[in-house]
């Protein structure tokens, strides 16, 4: 294996860390790259980006600034409260140990210069120890390091174990340079670039090319294990819009929120999760690991899809955060229950063999359909096929709303999976309005549902309704199955049994079937997040809007209010009110926020 001084590196990133031209960094990386011998290349890369590993294999070399400290200490024989006395003056961590290195006070008989092979992999074993005396033994091989190391090789070990390289070099800046180094420039930058969106380690596609150049680049391909980088849709204020741009033929899908999940799947059934941001999340997500590839079993497999937490009583939709309670390290099983998921399946890009981002979104539906045995956790995305008809798409964008999605995905049914790329093929219709609900409201409770698994034997979910005086109805507006304590919810079909009658009570207006009807008597105090249109709820019917009505979204149970009577519950018209006048318009505020997150992912 090829090796090379570890100072030459060192006196790069200085360089690199002085320029303010782009133009000058990918000229420094060049020379960089070609210097090194190209079987470590991808040592080097991972180093130049501050890391040790392509970012979605997650490794992290956590080495925290008092570990840093008392390794230093150790390889110098400067006291650790000397460098922590010392630290404020210079104000980061590589100075600092560049001046410990400098000032040692231990005597070392025997040193030996640092190389890149010895840099990096003592790093990894850094990153890999773990168990009880881990720490002692990062200290151990770091203070080696720090004892053969000059200073200025002091500055950017000590930064890039604890994280904090930041030379300003990103991906794109490396790909450049990859080109200008071994593939003639500009010319095959954007092959690159694609070849990269497909296998995003960036250290093995520099090794590759600096080993066997086009040819090397030429074979790179879609891999089990490796994240694609997501597709990513573009956004239109409406469905004529988005008619005039990719229509008139488009497939409208429901856009779920939740989390972004890339799944790949083994033959033998293992299966590894991406995030959008190409981060492993297996871990956390044991349940749509199961489901997922019980319902591809015997293939091999990479999915597009999106995961959403449900309610396992109502199988409701619920809002983002609800799942982010599954991101925690600690007490995966409990969180699993708690907040289970379904899995959305929107696209494959790979099946046995053959890659299939090149083929039509048409086409790789249909090799989805025939692909996956729907189970109760892992299902294809909701969408319609429809043509040339605005109103078409108009209705089904409420319907998806009501169903407690953001809105619609409008794809095009000829375009390609362009990995890593903002496109026009994928447009995103959402919600533009939405009406806050700050105050609660009080309802009255009209029918049931019985709940299931946790649950049964007792209601999921309560059917509630507001007050019209005018035509002294009830009028559904929410079915609300969340905020209830245990004992709340054990106790409610005891509650309710004085109201219980056979059929529907003629004041009640409701589109929906309840298991079981009441008197309309027995109030509560809700909140939700927000009213939405519904074409379900009867709540407002016709008076917002032709052939809907409105409905409040997660409603949670706040308590009972035995001092208020049905006729003293919220009225429809207050409902409208709320949902007329509360209006504010989240647009640009949400345009900023993906803006901001677009320019993260960069
Ligand atoms: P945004 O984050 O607002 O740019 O919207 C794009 C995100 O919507 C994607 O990254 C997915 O996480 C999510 N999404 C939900 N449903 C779909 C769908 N049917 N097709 C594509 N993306 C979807």
């Amino acid at each position: 294996m090829g090796d090379m001084l570890f100072i030459n590196v060192a006196k790069y990133y200085e360089r690199i860390e002085a320029t303010t031209g782009r133009l000058e960094m990918i000229d420094y990386l060049k020379k960089l790259f070609l210097e090194t011998p190209p079987d470590i290349l991808d040592k080097v890369v991972y180093l130049t980006l501050g890391s040790i590993a392509p970012a979605y294999e997650g490794v992290e070399l956590g080495v925290g600034e008092k570990l840093l400290l008392r390794a230093l200490s150790m390889a110098t024989g400067i006291s650790q409260d000397k460098l922590e006395a010392r630290y404020p003056e210079l104000g980061d961590i590589g100075k600092l140990a560049e001046w410990a290195v400098e000032n040692k006070v231990a005597q070392s008989f025997f040193t030996e210069d640092l190389t890149v092979n010895r840099v990096f992999d003592t790093l990894r074993k850094v990153a890999e120890i773990t168990g009880e005396r881990a720490q002692d033994a990062k200290i151990r091989l770091l203070a080696g390091l720090f004892s053969d190391a000059k200073p200025l090789e002091a500055r950017y070990i000590a930064r890039i174990v604890t994280e904090r390289l930041r030379l300003g070099v990103r991906d794109m800046t490396i790909l450049d340079a990859l080109a200008e180094a071994f593939l003639k420039g500009r010319a095959f930058r954007d092959k690159l670039e694609r070849k990269y969106n497909i296998f995003p380690d960036i250290g093995r596609i520099a090794k590759i090319v600096a080993e066997r150049g086009f040819e090397g680049l030429e074979e790179i391909k879609l891999t089990l294990g490796i994240p694609v980088r997501p597709m990513l849709a573009q956004r239109l204020r409406s469905a004529q819009e988005i008619m005039d741009k990719i229509g008139p033929r488009v497939f409208a899908e429901f856009k779920y929120d939740g989390e972004r999940m890339q799944i790949h799947v083994w033959k033998d059934g293992r299966v590894q999760i991406f995030s959008r941001r190409l981060e492993n999340i297996t871990d956390p997500y044991p349940d749509v690991r199961e489901f997922v590839s019980r319902a591809v079993e015997g293939h091999e497999v990479v999915l597009d899809s999106e995961t959403v937490a449900v309610n396992p009583d109502t199988g409701e939709i619920l809002p983002f955060q609800e799942l982010m309670h599954r991101r925690r390290k600690y007490g995966v099983e409990e969180a699993m229950r708690a907040y289970p998921t379904v899995t959305y399946v929107f696209d494959v890009l790979y099946l046995d063999g053959r890659e299939l981002l090149d083929e039509p979104l048409e086409e790789r539906r249909d090799i989805l359909l025939k692909l996956l045995k729907e189970n109760e956790k892992a299902r294809i995305v909701q969408y319609e096929v429809i043509d040339n008809d605005v109103e078409e798409l108009e209705r089904f964008f409420e319907h998806a709303v009501e169903m407690g999605t953001e809105g619609l995905v409008v794809k095009d049914p000829k375009s390609q999976y362009q990995a890593g790329t903002r496109g026009w093929s994928w447009i995103k219709l959402k919600r533009s309005y939405i009406s806050k609900m700050v105050e609660p409201v009080d309802l009255v409770v009209v029918g049931a549902f019985w709940g299931k698994g946790k649950r049964a034997g007792t209601y999921g979910a309560l059917l509630m309704a507001a007050y019209s005086p005018e035509e002294d109805a009830f009028k559904t507006v929410c079915k609300m199955g969340s905020g209830f304590t245990d004992e709340e919810l054990a106790e409610l079909p005891k509650l309710l049994e004085p109201y219980k009658i056979e059929h529907k009570h003629p004041s009640v207006v409701s589109n929906l079937e309840a298991d079981v009807w009441f008197v309309p008597q027995k109030v509560a105090q809700v909140l939700g997040d927000e009213i939405t249109l519904s074409p379900t709820h009867t709540c407002g019917w016709g008076k917002v809007k032709r052939d809907a009505g409105l409905a409040i979204r997660f409603p949670r149970f706040m308590g009972w209010r035995d001092d208020k009577g049905p006729q003293d519950a919220t009225t429809e018209e207050e409902i409208i009110q709320m949902y007329k006048m509360q209006l504010t318009t989240v647009t640009e505020e949400e345009e900023q926020k993906s803006s901001i997150s677009e320019k993260d992912e960069e």
